[in-house]
């Protein structure tokens, strides 16, 4: 095994037995110890990821902050010019902040790695014998692995089974088209990547088929893992909001420059010295920059994410916590996510009668037209029964409903695989909407226990036997021929017109309809799968029931609710998806629009119908993509689900991508945005509500940040209007923006939702941070706080240079009426005296820490030459909570006003 590489490089010139025997492998697998041992050796089969931000990345990436560097610059100033206190200060405020901020951006950094750990793939794989679900993470070389559409390939592997195997490995070759694969040896040594036909690699993805592969390279060993360094440099993802705030910073700071060269003017016409217009310019920097609202943003989209995954929604993008806010349109599949998935056969249709189940169970050894079209349905089907399973199958829901009936029937599909092996297949693709499988045919004498009509007629020297099922419309137009009551006829157009009625009147009682079919097929055309689904013998239908999940009515109640339409796309036939549609209290109305239709629609013609249509049936995924594109045509920021290999596009076009935990292949899973954890489409409506919640939240701490920046620009700008020295020293500012409002701001990130966030529409994506009025609340609360903490500074000030207790003041009266209002913006209407008012205790909690310092600040000697502090007597530390009164009070009167007006 630890062979040097050319061995390890040149698997694909040996035949499939010696790879095994090589590998010390067995196509029973490998013994659990033996994969333990090896696991001990090679290491868990991961990439070494390169791409995490490195911390000291990071760390770099804070102190390049233009702000950090103007600070930095106050420090050498500052330093020359003797005022050693301030330097060594600003110094460590700078030091505290670039801490504080690395530290939430390397916790925020962490949660998402972590979240996108748990997306590790389980993979199947044959252990001791018997099939096994592991992590990807455990695989070692010489695991025989089990793989089949959807999969992403999870290490470097030589095929010993291919059925219809199909790879696309753009991401090894960059080619975009699906290579065939099978087992045969390659002699030619030489053999590029690309040619190597009966090997997988990992990453590649398998788009069509199944097979089996023993695992002959893990982790960093892999092809992909040695150009994994070439892969990995994730580029640095910033959300819109986080962009339009980054944007925001660059303008403040440019306005900051105006207004310093002004007040510095001002500071200079008073005749003020060269320290202190400098003092001063270098606060007006320091006030008109919301220093730590970056990093609580940061922090309040990456507590959103782990608050999402309790609800069972997996964030793999950090963008989506506050995409998911303002989705306006839930794109849905119906089976699974609208309904159980719990599907069980309700009646089976013969053409000429029908039976309920049980009926059928108990009938089917005298009527051996049922006996062929149960045994059909368990043989044309991948799930197997098993006990341990949740619902007693393993596979497919829709397929295990067919095994559970034949099995009532006592038809064992064990048994009957012994008889009529598989050979070849055709699997089910959502784009066919049907599945084929060939079978050999025992002795014609034992054909006959079978069905008579397996034995008999013309084709009796037919060896092989095609079994089909699925949606009927598609079916019947491959089927020339129809079993009646064991006789074989013509399908004429007039049968097939009943059929489809028959097929149409169980579809809108909301079940899911199976057509069954077969044919005999001569050795000759074995190798032309193309004839397999050739003039085939119509058997009847199985109709199936999928209880809707009765949370989805509620969710789908709610989302209408909140103004949020939802869509349900399905393959199913377009009667049962409305049905099923109204059920869940999705549509009232019979509309509805198929694949057809769209494929002969115009861009024009669908946008003028998009807006009424809510169900979408027998659609492939293609389809999904226009849907989206009609969608975001008019503005829509959509979510779509999607399962399958073909539904990656969909899911990366989509504003939210969502994918399936449960059901989903690995390729849908990469390409998503969100996972549910539980394939529920509550999952989705209920990370929505927690998206809002999250843009409410930020919207209020960006309210609450910048009116303490307004405050202060209008202190400083005041404060010489009116003849005063500098009012406020630029550290007693960079205490206000980074302890005052940083803590309380972080904690607003936890505030509860507003109680009617699911009652409103959603907001105009197009909205920027200001939009709805919040710009002028800021400059006008902004004003007030600026002006009385400005006029009670006035007030104390005795025109002197004596006492220093008037700016303490200033400084204490910003905090004070801060912390008021941080109280007031909690909530958009609410008194903040309602029942909830103790709602947010960290709220609460950083309130009372931030009062605490600021009064050690004011009273402990050592911080009062640090901060240029006085201590204050009881009536000005009073004057200090009357303000921060009188702000409650105006911001309880203008909440008063709006509950009126609402009213
Ligand atoms: P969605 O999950 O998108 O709501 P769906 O599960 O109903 O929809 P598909 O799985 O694409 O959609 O199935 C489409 C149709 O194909 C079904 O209505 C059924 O007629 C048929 N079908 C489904 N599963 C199978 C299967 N395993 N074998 C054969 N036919 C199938």
């Amino acid at each position: 095994m630890n062979e040097n590489k050319d061995i390890t490089t040149n698997w694909h010139q040996l035949g499939q037995a010696a790879v095994v025997q090589k590998l010390q492998s067995s196509e029973m697998g490998l013994a659990s110890e033996e994969a333990g041992r090896r696991y001990d050796q090679y290491g868990p089969n991961e990439l070494i990821e390169k791409g995490r931000k490195k911390p000291w990345r990071i760390l770099l990436a804070q102190v390049k902050e233009v702000m950090i560097l103007i600070l930095l610059a106050a420090v050498v100033i500052s330093a020359a010019l003797q005022e050693y206190i301030d330097a060594i200060v600003i110094f460590v405020i700078v030091v505290l902040n670039t801490l504080l901020g690395f530290w939430q951006e390397f916790k925020a950094e962490n949660a998402m790695a972590a979240l996108k750990k748990m997306t590790v793939p389980n993979v199947r794989v044959r252990r001791d014998g018997a099939e096994q679900q592991i992590s990807a993470k455990d695989l070692v070389p010489g695991d025989i692995l089990l793989i089949e559409a959807g999969n992403i390939v999870p290490a470097d592997a030589r095929l010993i089974v291919a059925a219809n195997l199909k790879v696309q490995e753009a991401a090894l070759t960059g080619e975009s088209e699906s290579v065939d694969k099978d087992t045969g040896e390659l002699p030619d040594a030489e053999l590029a990547l690309a040619d190597r036909k009966n090997m997988i690699y990992r990453g590649t993805v398998v788009t069509y088929g199944r097979g089996e592969a023993v695992a002959t390279a893990t982790g960093m060993q892999t092809e992909l893992g040695k150009i994994a360094t070439m892969l990995q440099d994730v580029e640095d993802e910033q959300t819109p909001l986080q962009e339009r705030l980054a944007k925001l910073g660059r303008s403040l700071a440019m306005a900051a420059g105006v207004l310093i060269v002004i007040v510095a003017g001002m500071t200079y016409l008073q005749g003020a010295g060269v320290k202190e217009i400098f003092m001063t310019a270098i606060s007006m920097a320091v006030a008109a920059v919301p220093e730590g609202l970056p990093a609580v943003v940061t922090i309040a989209l990456a507590l959103g994410a782990q608050q999402m995954l309790k609800k069972n929604a997996l964030i793999r993008q950090l963008p989506a916590v506050e995409t998911l806010g303002g989705v306006t349109v839930i794109c849905s599949d119906k089976t699974g996510t609208l309904t159980q998935n719990k599907m069980t056969v309700s009646d089976v249709v013969l053409p000429d009668r029908r039976y309920t189940l049980s009926e059928a169970a108990a009938r089917h050894g005298e009527d051996a037209d049922l006996g062929l079209l149960l045994l059909t349905g368990t043989l044309c089907n991948d799930a197997v029964i098993d006990e341990s399973a949740p619902n007693g199958i393993l596979g497919d829901p829709t397929e295990g409903a067919l095994v559970l009936a034949a099995h009532q029937a006592g038809l064992v599909q064990r048994d009957l695989q012994a008889i009529l092996p598989r050979v070849r297949e055709l699997p089910f693709d959502s784009e066919r909407k049907r599945m084929s499988t060939v079978h050999a045919l025992p002795s014609s004498s034992q054909r006959a226990t079978l069905h008579p009509v397996l034995a008999a007629g013309d084709q009796a020297q037919a060896d092989h036997l095609v079994l089909v099922k699925g949606a009927t419309d598609g079916l019947i137009e491959a089927c020339g021929r129809i079993l009646v009551s064991g006789v074989v006829h013509p399908l004429d157009e007039r049968k097939k017109a009943e059929i489809s009625a028959e097929n149409t009147a169980m579809a809108k009682n909301g079940l899911r309809v199976l057509g069954l079919a077969y044919r005999l097929l001569d050795v000759d055309e074995l190798d032309q799968p193309d004839r397999y689904e050739h003039d085939l013998v119509f058997l009847g239908m199985v109709c199936m029931l999928d209880p809707v999940r009765p949370e989805a009515i509620e969710s789908v109640r709610l989302c209408k609710q909140a103004g949020i339409r939802p869509i349900m796309i399905t393959g199913d036939h377009p009667l049962t998806a409305v049905a099923i549609a109204k059920n869940l209290g999705l549509t009232t109305l019979d509309t509805v629009l198929t694949g057809k239709d769209l494929d002969a629609m115009t861009v024009d013609a669908l946008a003028a119908r998009i807006k009424d249509v809510s169900v979408f049936a027998r659609v492939s995924p293609k389809h999904k993509m226009i849907i989206i594109d009609a969608l975001q045509a008019q503005h829509e920021i959509v979510s779509m689900t999607g399962d399958g290999v073909n539904d990656a596009p969909a899911l990366k076009s989509a504003d939210i991508g969502v994918a399936m935990g449960i059901t989903g292949t690995d390729v849908s899973k990469e390409s998503s945005d969100m996972i549910l954890l539980d394939d529920n489409f509550a999952t989705i409506v209920a990370a929505v509500k927690e998206g809002r919640r999250i843009y409410d939240n930020i919207r209020k701490f960006v309210r609450y940040i910048l009116t303490g920046n307004a405050g202060e620009i209008v202190v400083m700008i005041a404060g010489p209007l009116m003849g005063m020295p500098l009012p406020l020293l630029p550290i007693q500012i960079l205490w206000i923006n980074l302890v005052t409002d940083g803590v309380p701001a972080v904690a607003l990130g936890f505030e509860e939702a507003e109680r009617d966030v699911m009652n409103r529409p959603p907001y105009d994506p197009q909205e920027g941070i200001f939009a709805r009025g919040l710009g002028w609340q800021i400059l006008v609360m902004g004003l007030i706080v600026g002006l009385i903490s400005v006029g009670t500074g006035y007030w104390f000030w005795d025109g002197g240079e004596g006492s220093t207790a008037w700016q303490t003041m200033v400084f204490t009266m910003l905090t004070f009426c801060q912390m008021a209002y941080a109280l007031c913006v909690r909530k958009k209407t609410q008194s903040l005296f309602s029942r909830s008012w103790l709602g947010n205790p960290v709220l609460l909690m950083a309130i009372g820490v931030t009062l605490s310092l600021q009064l050690i600040i004011i009273y402990v000697p050592f911080f009062n030459t640090v901060f240029r502090t006085t201590p204050l007597r009881l009536e000005e530390l009073g004057s200090c909570v009357v303000g921060a009164l009188v702000i409650i009070l105006i911001s309880e009167s203008k909440k008063l006003f709006l509950r009126r007006k609402r009213h």
